[in-house]
């Protein structure tokens, strides 16, 4: 297993938001994350980047325990985060954004070839390479911001809703770019309100009900599950 969540609980001040989680990614796999709003999804994802700190339970990541660590030397391990409203830097360029991404790495020659490895995947961000990333539309800072945390070079890949007020045709474009990052041998874990989706793109998913998981199997299990179909995949 590359990730591995025990039991892990994580409250805001009086609130709880994860009540004793217990999840696992394996080496190549793309897990989804479904649930309705305030289920808990982002906060499991700051719990695993260490943008918030888990008050019980254990993080293993490659084999370690990171649950104490700084969010900063996630990143070195291996653990990367595209945020949820993209939160790229509006005032750099496109390309600059991208550079940022790697800044925990020293190969410069390593860092040149995905950077273009990324001008591959998204070529819009190519032609923009110049443009302030605050001038971009709502799709290309979805792309930037998934190209930017792909520069860490990450071991697991964390996205969180990678779709989100995308137009539908742009929808599909994002989640074949995410398979294709799989394909390249990056491990990805995702979170996402667009189920249907999610499910037909993912290896296996969790469904989490304010801070619980309540159900996991594979992409195609969940897809057909009447009760997933009744609550999220707006089909009865
Ligand atoms: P959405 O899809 O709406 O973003 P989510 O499943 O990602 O939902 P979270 O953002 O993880 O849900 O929120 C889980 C719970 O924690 C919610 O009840 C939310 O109100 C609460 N919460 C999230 N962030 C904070 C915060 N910074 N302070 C206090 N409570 C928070």
């Amino acid at each position: 297993m590359l990730l591995e969540l025990d039991n892990v609980s994580l409250a805001y001040g009086r609130i709880q938001a994860l009540h004793g989680i217990s999840l696992n990614v394996a080496q190549g796999e793309i897990v989804a994350l479904i649930g309705a709003n305030g289920a808990g999804k982002s906060t499991t994802m700051r719990a695993i980047s260490g943008l918030r700190p888990v008050s019980e339970g254990s993080i293993r990541f490659d084999g370690q325990d990171i649950s104490k660590l700084r969010a900063d030397l996630r990143v070195v391990r291996g653990v990367s985060q595209s945020p949820e409203g993209r939160g790229i830097f509006p005032g750099m360029s496109v390309r600059e954004n991208l550079e940022m991404g790697a800044y925990t790495r020293k190969n410069r020659a390593e860092i040149s070839e995905d950077l273009e490895r990324v001008f591959t995947l998204f070529p819009r961000m190519k032609e923009r390479e110049k443009q302030s990333g605050g001038t971009l539309s709502g799709g290309e800072q979805q792309m930037l911001a998934v190209g930017r945390a792909l520069m860490s070079r990450p071991k697991l890949l964390l996205l969180d809703e990678p779709s989100m007020g995308l137009a539908p045709m742009l929808i599909q474009q994002i989640f074949d770019i995410i398979v294709e990052i799989n394909e390249q041998g990056t491990t990805v874990l995702l979170v996402e309100q667009n189920a249907q989706q999610a499910l037909s793109r993912a290896h296996r998913a969790y469904v989490l009900e304010t801070g619980r998981i309540v159900k996991e199997g594979t992409g195609a299990e969940l897809l057909h599950d009447p009760a997933v179909k009744d609550a999220y995949l707006g089909v009865a």
